[in-house]
């Protein structure tokens, strides 16, 4: 027996959610799968943390000037993996942190948008498997938005001034973490690459050798569908926290994934 088939993942929501903490981080992290599940489809939002203040090298550069920019190369590159829209929560770049403000916030976004699957980073990532620190507001962003999916979401307990302004409770079914030490689910991006990188061009701000760093994208996306059996991929950690209602169960993935004994 083969020690490891894994198939590209097939499960679609319909309504999803992106939660980052940087702008241009969707673009790096999930644009492909975005892309592809709203070409399928799907309705996306993406929320952005921080709006990027702090991400320059001039000491004398008005934070909020680049606040305006980064904001605006979001925009652009949202429009390009065709998100519904952007929401930006304006915390501080550098000092995110996972306290009950921002955890209200991602709330109330979870709960006005009502996605089946948020993605995010991976909380446990303080270190990447390749080296590399996992920046704080990625690791904020993402210990804040698996908090805000579980429980509080789906408490209406939790901030119960928001239930009673009429955002009642909101079950996430599915978590799809990116930048994962621990991949277990491989989404086929090789009809989206381009889009995904056409987004990254958009933050130029960002970019100092723009065609290096689309090469080392191209490059991952396509290591990434070597395991997967197709040309290009971006690998996730998957979290299920409900079954699918039964009208909507994907039937052929429950049999490819036991078929090949592998991914969930
Ligand atoms: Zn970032």
């Amino acid at each position: 027996m083969t020690d490891k088939i894994v198939t590209a993942h097939t499960w679609q929501p319909n309504r999803f959610m992106v939660i980052v903490g940087h702008p241009d981080d969707a673009d790096f992290g999930p644009a492909g799968a975005a892309a592809a599940w709203i070409d399928a489809g799907a309705e996306g939002w993406l929320v952005c943390c921080t709006s990027g203040d702090a991400g320059g090298e001039d000491p004398a550069l008005d934070p909020l000037v680049l606040a305006r920019s980064r904001e605006e190369e979001q925009r652009q590159a949202a429009k390009i993996v065709g998100y519904a829209g952007v929401t930006f929560l304006h915390q501080p770049d550098g000092s995110l942190v996972n306290d009950l403000p921002l955890r209200e916030m991602l709330v109330r976004e979870i709960r006005t948008f009502k996605p089946d699957a948020v993605l995010c980073g991976d909380p446990e990532v303080v270190i990447h498997g390749g080296g590399g620190i996992n920046h704080t507001d990625h690791r904020a962003a993402a210990m804040a938005a698996v908090d805000a999916v579980y429980p509080a979401a789906r408490n209406p307990m939790a901030f119960p001034w928001l239930a009673n302004a009429g955002l009642p409770a909101h079950k996430v079914r599915r978590l799809y973490l990116m930048w994962s030490n621990q991949a277990d689910t491989w989404i086929d991006v090789t009809a989206t690459a381009d889009r995904k990188i056409e987004a990254l061009r958009c933050h130029s701000s960002q970019l100092h050798d723009p065609e290096a760093v689309f090469a080392r994208i191209r490059g991952r996306l396509a290591e990434q569908g070597a395991l997967s059996g197709v040309t290009a991929a971006e690998a996730y950690r998957l979290v299920v926290l409900d079954q699918d209602p039964a009208e909507n169960a994907d039937v052929e993935e429950g049999l490819t994934a036991e078929a090949s004994g592998t991914h969930s």
